[in-house]
């Protein structure tokens, strides 16, 4: 178990490290945040910062020098850097986690590996691996994803038919890519299951998504499904979970079919903008028990305490914020970016229902 009063490093500064800084102190934790960006959201809120890159060994040995155990709030760290920090420090989750999830490949292939289902995929280097693969996997409707560093929805190119292979190949660098057949899924929802040291794990009520362009709009809680397919969800993230042997937080974003089935999407090994609603309908939030976890606390409990639905604040969306400043249903969360640009995660509302 970490004591209070001992420092959390969290490698990345944005709003995931923010905020997870925001519930470590109120467990009476410090907080060292690594980011080689100066600006960093979560500079603002923590204890500590180390402005460097992730290949700057002798900043990262300091850093995690001065911690008593490491975590990360994104998922693009070099898996050397992990490597290397586990060398000096605890880190939690552990680096073998991060690099499944980093590499849509690995990760379906790890879903599928360990029984549960995916859309139908194949790995893409070349041209002649994307016609291939685009066979495979039955033609008709299908979207291409680069392999790493995507999010929000970058990084991918949707075909209609076999014509524009060519085309969409020539048009962007999918030589590290993976071709996925277009799910026409009913809804799309999330499980985020947080699990111990001692192997214990505790999932949050599933939440219902919506996106549009690709990035993630609202998310709703309780989602519209079954009891069974919620239990379902949360039983598939906890055994994903397992398998990685991870302490910390699990979020798992899964495809619910038109037939009632439920398809892996994609995961994340750190807290998630589909768990934000639990910041205010939740006993405990999403912050506090990847805290918890990273820690070796118990887990608090997860009832749900206020219907919400969340609503991300996208770009300039966030200058509209003011209109609910005096709201009392409206839950404001601004991450203190210096910049507003089109299409970034500025802030988030939870509106109370
Ligand atoms: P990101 O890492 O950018 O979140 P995702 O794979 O989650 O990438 O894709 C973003 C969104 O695009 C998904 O939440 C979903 O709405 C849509 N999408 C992605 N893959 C598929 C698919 N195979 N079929 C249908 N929609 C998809
Ligand atoms: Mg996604």
């Amino acid at each position: 178990m970490i004591e209070k009063g001992s420092v959390i490093g969290i490698i990345g500064g944005g709003q995931l490290g923010r905020m997870t800084a925001e519930a470590s102190a109120k467990l009476g934790y410090k907080t060292h945040i690594y980011c080689p960006d100066p600006d960093s959201p979560a500079f603002q809120v923590s204890d500590l910062h180390t402005i460097a890159s992730y290949e700057d060994r002798d900043s990262l040995e300091k850093f995690a020098d001065s911690v008593d155990v490491i975590t990360f709030e994104f998922e693009n760290i070099p898996f050397d850097t992990l490597k290397f920090l586990e060398e000096h420090a605890n880190v939690r989750p552990n680096p073998k986690a991060l690099h499944i999830t980093q590499n849509r490949v690995r990760e379906k292939s790890f879903v599928n590996d360990i029984g549960i289902k995916t859309a139908d995929f194949a790995a893409v280097t070349s041209l002649s691996e994307l016609e291939e693969g685009y066979k495979k996997i039955g033609e008709g409707k299908a979207i291409i994803k680069t392999c790493e560093l995507g999010y929000d929805g970058k990084g991918q190119a949707r075909i209609e038919n076999a014509s524009q292979i060519k085309e969409i190949w020539e048009g962007s660098d999918f030589s590290n890519a993976v071709i996925e057949k277009f799910v026409p899924f009913e809804k799309e929802v999330s499980a985020i299951v947080a699990r111990g040291e001692d192997g214990k794990s505790l999932c949050f009520p599933v939440a219902e998504n919506m996106h549009k362009d690709g990035i993630l709009d609202t998310s709703k809680v309780p989602a519209n499904i079954s009891k069974e397919l919620e239990e379902k969800a949360k039983e598939i993230a906890t055994k994903m979970a397992d398998e990685m042997d991870l302490i910390g937080l699990l979020a798992v974003e899964f495809f619910v079919t038109k037939e009632g089935e439920l398809l892996v999407n994609e995961m994340a090994p750190r807290p998630h903008n589909s768990g934000h609603w639990s910041m205010d309908g939740c006993e405990t939030s999403q912050f506090e028990q990847f805290v918890r976890a990273v820690c070796g606390l118990e887990f608090g409990p997860v009832g749900i305490t206020n219907k919400v639905e969340m609503k991300n604040l996208i770009g300039f969306d966030v200058e509209k914020s003011q209109e609910f400043i005096g709201d009392k249903q409206a839950k404001l969360h601004i991450y203190g970016k210096k910049e507003t640009r089109k299409g970034r995660k500025m802030g988030h509302i939870n509106f109370i229902k």
